[in-house]
């Protein structure tokens, strides 16, 4: 079986792990401020935070901007459950919205019919590693006729004086758009190290912090740090140094920091990974040369002028097929021996926020590109050959069922 997305671990990833458990010292400590540090430089944003996930760093973030009950954060509907689920914790609404017809992500203009002054912050995801019309959404959420249906609470909010863009980056890391890279594209961009992602952690996230020069960074850093660690004044390194072992609770605080064994990874990982990416570029490009030929086939968007995506899921659509259809030719691609994927089913279809009265059929855009949508495995150990033999497998499935 060709699996989905298998880590990729080797002889560099053991060897640093090691290092890491055996230097004395495992939990966030000097690889994790390392690893922040190599991110923030290589992403090109203020600075970074490291986490546990990605889930926990958007929550951290809105937590951090106030956003609570009452207030509305405008997302995709074609999504991972992770962006709406923070907003629930918050206590805020998600205001789900439908996608672009020309790629998967959210589509600008429901944004602007969505936006109420209740809006507290859009979140955009870039879905499969091809960021979102980030030139369109900062230019909105700064248009002078949005700012003033913006209703500030709280020092944040009253700084910012707008809606906060706060980019679910899970899947862009290494994505550019004008030149700059995801993480770098607007006020807040968070990074998931998930162990099916471009670049792992095990488990882990990265908050990019790209906000406006009137907030002083170093203190929101320092905010996040304390906010992930029970509200704790110091973090178990500084506890370590003579004299310093008294500590206060500021208030009742997460628990989400980033390990310094999570971060050995990540160092790994981040170090190679330009070749990282050139390896699932050329996965990509001979996918495209595979099936650009069918006249079943819809190529997903990943290479314009002015973006390229981190080439994290390479998302195959089917022309005129219908759910179960796809589902059947899903079936005969795992019984040729590989996995696929679909990638996402909309919010609305699930339990959680179908029984809040979400409905699929107010998305018709986000249906249409689920529906025939199958998903195909890319990672840097995926051969050659293997990569034939996945597009054999699929042609076969797709001419013999359509
Ligand atoms: C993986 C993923 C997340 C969650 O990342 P974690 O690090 O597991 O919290 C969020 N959004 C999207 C779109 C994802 O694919």
């Amino acid at each position: 079986m060709i699996p989905f997305s298998p880590p990729r671990i080797d002889q560099a990833i053991v060897d640093e792990v090691s290092k890491a458990l055996l230097s004395g010292w495992i939990t966030t400590g000097p690889r994790t401020k390392l690893f922040e540090n190599k991110l923030t430089a290589y992403v090109g944003c203020r600075k970074t935070i490291c986490l546990n996930s990605a889930t926990a760093g958007m929550e951290l973030m809105l937590r951090w901007f106030g956003v609570g009950p009452g207030d509305e954060v405008i997302i995709p509907a074609y999504t991972y459950c992770a962006t709406a689920n923070v907003v629930m914790h918050c206590g805020a609404t998600p205001v789900m919205v439908d996608i672009n017809e020309k790629d998967f992500n959210i589509s600008v203009a429901a944004v602007e019919k969505a936006i109420s002054a209740k809006t507290k912050v859009i979140m955009p995801v870039d879905i499969s590693g091809f960021p979102a019309d980030y030139d369109a959404l900062n230019a909105l959420v700064n248009a002078e006729k949005i700012k003033k249906v913006f209703l500030a609470n709280g020092a944040e909010q009253k700084k910012l004086g707008r809606i906060l863009i706060l980019s679910d980056a899970a899947h862009s890391f290494g994505a550019t758009m004008n030149g700059k890279m995801s993480g770098a594209l607007t006020d807040v961009s968070v990074f998931s190290f998930h162990a099916v992602k471009n670049l792992t952690t095990s488990e882990g996230g990265g908050v990019c912090l790209n906000l406006p020069d009137q907030f002083d960074i170093d203190e929101i850093y320092q905010h996040l740090n304390i906010n992930s660690l029970h509200g704790q004044s110091k973090d178990a390194l500084a506890k370590t140094q003579v004299g310093n072992w008294r500590y206060d609770v500021l208030y009742p605080g997460y628990k989400c920091n980033m390990t310094d064994i999570s971060a050995a990874i990540g160092l790994i990982e981040l170090e190679r990974y330009e070749s990282n990416l050139a390896r699932r570029k050329v996965i990509f490009d001979q996918y495209v040369a595979g099936f650009e030929n069918e006249e079943w086939a819809i190529i997903p968007p990943y290479l314009t002028a002015e973006k390229e995506t981190s080439y994290h899921l390479f998302l195959l659509r089917i022309k005129g097929i219908d759910e179960p259809k796809r589902d059947a030719i899903m079936q005969a691609i795992f019984e040729a021996g590989v996995s696929v994927n679909v990638h996402f089913q909309p919010l609305p279809l699930l339990t959680a926020y179908k029984s809040l009265g979400y409905k699929m059929e107010d998305y018709p855009v986000a249906w249409a590109k689920y529906e025939n949508e199958i998903t195909l495995p890319v990672y840097f150990d995926l051969s050659d050959e293997s990569v034939q033999f996945i597009i054999k497998a699929v042609t076969k499935a797709v001419n013999g069922l359509l």
